[in-house]
């Protein structure tokens, strides 16, 4: 903030030229310029706090999130970590399927252990059902 600190001095150049003198609305006046220096040093101070504080919470922002996508993607490796969440066609039950499953060619079909429908066959079941959608997998590098 140097316009503040900028327009305190001013103040001060100003007392001095119109030569307050002795009486006492003067030493008020003066005494009240003195203080709006005080206090401009003080906002001064805070606002340099302030910037060291934000540089700082930046940098850990970042440092955060480099944190998180080595913890994520470490979780990615994890197959048991990863389910495909689906409701059943048949019966609305909630189902969760581990994408293991899905991802193994093996697997053919997917029985809802509620009702016994079938909601799974072969590779392209998705795109038969609608308000299902394949499940996403993220490429790791
Ligand atoms: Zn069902």
């Amino acid at each position: 903030m140097d316009n503040l600190k900028e327009k305190v001095a001013y103040l001060q150049g100003l007392a001095q030229g119109v030569q307050l003198g002795d009486s006492k609305e003067a030493r008020v006046l003066s005494e009240v310029i003195n203080t709006l220096q005080v206090m401009a040093e003080a906002i001064d101070n805070l606002q340099l706090n302030q910037a060291e504080v934000e540089e700082y919470l930046v940098s850990m922002d970042e440092d955060l999130a480099d944190l998180e996508t080595d913890v994520y993607d470490d979780e990615d490796d994890d197959a048991d970590a990863e389910f495909l969440e689906m409701t059943c066609p048949n019966c609305s039950e909630e189902l969760y399927f581990d994408q293991l499953l899905l991802d193994d060619d093996e697997v053919t079909e997917l029985v809802c252990p509620s009702c016994g429908q079938v909601i799974y066959e072969d590779d392209d079941w998705y795109e038969e059902e609608e308000g299902i959608s394949p499940p996403e997998t993220e490429e790791n590098d």
